[in-house]
């Protein structure tokens, strides 16, 4: 029996619930597969930062850096009682920076049409991923204030570029192409005014590209990019960019999907250990009752799975959540009636 230990952080607000779900489905796929999959579960998040001033303990990362876990499955990260928000910039951010999860993977796939908001576009319109460059940009923290809160303040923040960071996430745009029959790679930059950080992107992009000749490369401008992802997003197979640009092409294709209650993404690095979450947060609004959707975090599992080896346990949830959203067995944030839980039993009873 193929065994996996997983390491589950389902943190604040509603990660409380869709983790939980998303471990309910992946048991049931396990026990049907002979996959023996055991947890352990780390209480990490704002309450136990307000309860004993933890973030991230140095010996949980060295753990997670150790080779014992195939994955982290984690729920979100943010609560009002926190508005420094320290607590989430530590574990998340943190294990991301730390483990060098160089690859944030956010796969942006329409699994029913009623769902997206984009008119007469559909599943074969809407079918893309996105390689978001995770460790670097402007997310670093580089950078300083000078004569803060006064009149003459300065804030600088520096956007980190490596030939190497760069170089790592682009192969790993085309190597993903190359694999899954994608025709083309997309790289967004902004360096029509960002002329020293985004010259890097372009010339890189250009020397890894040559190396997939039979893939085509096309590159957008940041804002152009967003313009054609409404207009024509048909046009797009893999879509590789910078840690900012990143985080906000990925919000909107998480709508062109049918919203963040669906948006599934993985924080990789080839050969070590890799962490999935729901792109959603805490939505501390709904937590706690029985209201969060479900799909992201289990379609996020889906995703883990694969990484650990069985993507035909993957293909198996995608298949469900799209008969359960054809269905309209869905919470209410897509139109339907069902809880949390109802959701979850609704994939689990389609899955058989
Ligand atoms: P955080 O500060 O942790 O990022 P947030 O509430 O600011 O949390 P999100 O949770 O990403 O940001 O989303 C904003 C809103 O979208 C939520 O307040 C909630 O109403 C809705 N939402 C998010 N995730 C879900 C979900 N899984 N199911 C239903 N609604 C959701």
């Amino acid at each position: 029996m193929t065994a996996h230990r997983i390491a589950l952080v389902p943190g604040d607000g509603i990660g409380q619930e869709v983790v939980p779900a998303a471990v309910r489905v992946i048991d049931h796929l396990a026990a049907q597969a002979g996959l023996d999959l055991t947890y352990e579960h780390f209480d990490l998040g704002a309450d136990r930062y307000l309860r004993d001033g933890t973030t991230m303990p140095a010996d949980v990362m060295a753990r997670w850096n150790s080779g014992e876990f195939g994955a982290v499955m984690m729920g979100a990260l943010g609560d009002p009682r926190v508005p420094s928000n320290i607590h989430a910039r530590d574990i998340l951010l943190g294990a991301r920076f730390e483990l060098d999860l160089f690859i944030n993977l956010r796969p942006v796939r329409l699994l029913d049409p009623r769902y997206t908001p984009l008119k007469d576009k559909g599943p074969d319109d809407i079918d893309m991923v996105v390689f978001r460059e995770n460790t670097e940009g402007l997310y670093t923290g580089i950078g300083g204030q000078f004569k803060k809160d006064t009149p003459d303040e300065v804030a600088i923040e520096a956007e980190l570029n490596t030939r190497k960071g760069v170089e790592r996430i682009i192969r790993a745009a085309f190597e993903y192409a190359d694999r899954h029959g994608r025709p083309s790679v997309c790289m967004s930059d902004k360096s029509n005014a960002m002329r020293h950080g985004h010259d890097l992107w372009q010339r890189v992009f250009k020397a890894v590209a040559a190396e997939y000749p039979a893939i085509e490369a096309l590159h957008l401008y940041v804002d152009v990019l967003c313009m054609e992802l409404v207009r024509k997003p048909e046009r797009f197979d893999v879509i590789v960019t910078n840690n900012l640009f990143g985080d906000i092409v990925t919000d909107l294709g998480a709508q062109l999907q049918g919203g963040i209650g669906l948006a599934a993404s993985g924080n990789l690095h080839p050969g070590k250990v890799g962490l999935f979450e729901p792109v959603h947060g805490s939505a501390p609004d709904i937590a706690g009752k029985d209201l969060a959707n479900p799909l992201a975090a289990i379609l996020s599992a889906g995703m883990m799975l694969t990484y650990l080896g069985h993507p035909e346990l993957e293909q198996r949830i995608q298949k469900a959540v799209q008969d359960v959203l054809a269905s309209g067995a869905v919470t209410r944030e897509l139109g339907g009636s069902l809880g949390t839980a109802a959701a979850t039993d609704a994939v689990i009873e389609v899955l058989g």
